[in-house]
């Protein structure tokens, strides 16, 4: 049943019941409770993963703190080597995650398998920045600020923050979840998945990969179970010294209730859709059609509100009317183009939207129907500000218009929001066009298309109630560790040394590098910060070639 493609994962299945993953090991939790994961489309339970203890919870923090000593002290080239590991077998087993992906969370079946690959390419990319941007430190002197001699240097780098506790959502549970284990892992922490219960047997076969890669034991783990019961634990569990959280409203709650640690929260957004009487009407069609119904409009920067100057609206539904009605209506596992929102209680949320916009009167271009969890696409015209739906993220296959007459008032309306992911802007006038979206309020504008997340390594961020800090590879690196400085301070007579030395450590310096015998001819220290200075002060230094000898006898 639950394990396709080439048998590997038989190994992480106990019964009908997946494990957990802890010290490097596939384990069942001691609680011997499971939790179901219903298959949006039968509506029937597809599969079942171990409800975790806190106890299991506890031990995992136990082992990833360990763990993450060793790690922090592996090199930056071998941390990379076993990422780019870890995606290569991930994209091989791209088949067996994808059907997952259908299985739990609709998602349509090419767009599975193009979840699994592009997270690969994330993992790869993360590890190739991460040697790149951790490679590097900074020298800092100290008369660049008043008052202070030359005689101070902070050597400044980055060290890893501990344990990174990671929550994805169930739209993205393997991109979203690996967004955060790559920056993680590269910067020399431990990691901790929380996976989203649907999607968590996707997320399960990813950890597999990791696990086949051959990292650590305890430095990955993931547990499973009920966000609702074991969360708090988790995001409060004194061992956690980071939080990468992606999700909805949970995350404002969770940034109540954690510690002082760093947190990253990618939240819901309002992604307003601002056209211009000038745009271009068909690639303004293509792209809320596509914005706003792809993988059923559940998409964290899905368009969630179109605001449409009066004079082209007419024109616009009439056009996105038609694009809709060609849509595919039904199964993931058909590749159809809107397929069942991921729960009922999902459902149902929509619906209440749906009932109240018609009951304010909204125009309906479309009939509503609703079949078990699968809603028929949606476009309501004529709301207004005093609906739910023209503030609310209705996370499906649902989309408000809004008319307006003035651009100041689409911008008034995208700029009430309580959110601010990312909106978009169609005009053929650039300057209006930049205007515009310089005075929306969000994390990211995207001028005549639609919003979206991507490509992995572009910074993403909300404003307001959207998230707190930014994601993209290498925000993401960055936010997962610390800096600490190394300072050095020296006495007038010190500095005037280094000054009349300065040449000779240079020499005794680049002769280290050439015998390689490691003899400590100098401070380390003092060479570098030497050796970063040179530039300051004629250098005779020696040709490469030149030998100890030479050198010393100079
Ligand atoms: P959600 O209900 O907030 O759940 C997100 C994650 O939090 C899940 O793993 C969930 O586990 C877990 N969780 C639930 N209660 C928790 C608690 N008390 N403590 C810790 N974790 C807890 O969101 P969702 O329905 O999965 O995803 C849809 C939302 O995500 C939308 O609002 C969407 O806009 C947003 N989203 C944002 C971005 C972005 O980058 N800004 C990207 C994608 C999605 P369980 O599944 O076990 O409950």
């Amino acid at each position: 049943m639950a394990v396709a493609g080439t048998g590997v994962f038989a190994d992480i299945l106990d019964g009908e019941v997946y494990k957990y993953y802890a010290d490097g090991e596939w384990r069942v939790s001691g609680s011997g409770k499971s939790v179901a994961i219903v298959n949006p489309t039968t509506r029937q339970t597809q599969y079942r993963v171990q409800a975790c203890t806190q106890e299991e919870v506890n031990k995992v923090m136990d082992a990833a703190k360990v763990a993450q000593k060793a790690w922090a002290r592996t090199p930056l080239w071998k941390r990379a080597e076993l990422l780019h590991k870890a995606a290569a077998i991930l994209k091989e087993h791209k088949a067996p995650i994808a059907e997952c992906l259908v299985k739990e969370i609709a998602k349509p079946a090419k767009d599975a398998v193009s979840e699994v690959v592009r997270s690969g390419d994330l993992v790869s990319y993360t590890a190739e920045e991460g040697v790149r941007i951790l490679g590097e430190g900074k020298l800092l002197v100290s008369d660049s600020f008043p008052g202070n001699e030359r005689n101070k240097y902070c050597l400044s780098s980055k060290v890893p923050l501990g344990v990174v506790l990671a929550i994805p959502p169930f739209n993205y549970p393997v991109n979203l979840a690996v967004s955060k284990i790559g920056p993680a892992l590269i910067a020399g922490n431990a990691l901790v998945l929380k996976p989203p219960t649907q999607g968590a047997v996707a997320a399960l076969h990813m950890v597999h990969c990791f696990h086949l890669a051959g990292f650590p034991k305890g430095l990955i783990s993931c547990v499973t179970g009920k966000g609702s019961e074991i969360g708090d634990f988790l995001t409060m569990h004194p061992g956690v010294n980071c939080i990468s959280f992606t999700g909805g409203d949970t995350g404002i709650a969770i940034s109540k209730k954690a510690g002082m640690v760093p947190l990253q929260m990618e939240l819901g957004g309002k992604d307003a859709c601002i056209v211009l009487e000038d745009a271009d009407l068909d690639l303004v069609t293509a792209n809320i059609v596509k914005g706003g119904f792809s993988y059923s409009g559940q998409r964290c920067t899905a368009v969630k509100v179109v605001l449409i100057m009066e004079s082209i609206a007419d024109a616009v539904v009439e056009k996105v009317k038609a694009k809709l009605a060609k849509l595919k209506v039904g199964s993931p596992e058909d590749d159809s183009d809107i397929t069942p929102v991921v729960t009922e209680s999902s459902a149902n949320f929509i619906e209440a939207l749906v009932m109240d916009a018609k009951e304010k009167g909204a125009t309906f271009c479309q009939e509503y129907r609703r079949e078990g969890n699968l809603i028929w696409p949606l476009l309501l015209d004529h709301v207004r500000p005093d609906m739910r739906i023209a503030w609310e993220e209705p996370f499906g296959p649902v989309l408000p218009v809004i008319r307006i007459n003035s651009v100041e008032e689409g911008i008034h309306h995208c700029n009430a929001s309580n959110f601010g992911l990312q909106g978009c802007v169609f005009t053929k006038d650039i300057n209006k066009a930049i205007m515009i979206s310089d005075a929306m309020e969000t994390g990211t504008v995207q001028i005549n298309s639609a919003p979206a997340r991507g490509p992995d390594h572009f910074p993403f961020q909300g404003l307001k109630d959207s998230g707190i800090g930014s994601q993209g590879i290498t925000n993401s690196i960055n936010m997962m560790t610390k800096i600490i400085n190394d300072e050095y301070s020296m006495t007038k007579y010190q500095a005037n040394l280094l000054w009349l030395g300065l040449e000779r450590l240079v020499r005794c310096e680049s002769v280290n590098r050439q015998d390689g015998d490691g003899d400590a001819d100098a401070d380390p220290r003092f060479v570098v910060v030497a050796r970063l200075l040179g530039q300051h002060y004629p250098s005779n230094a020696p040709p490469a070639t030149a030998d100890r000898t030479e050198v010393i006898d100079d």
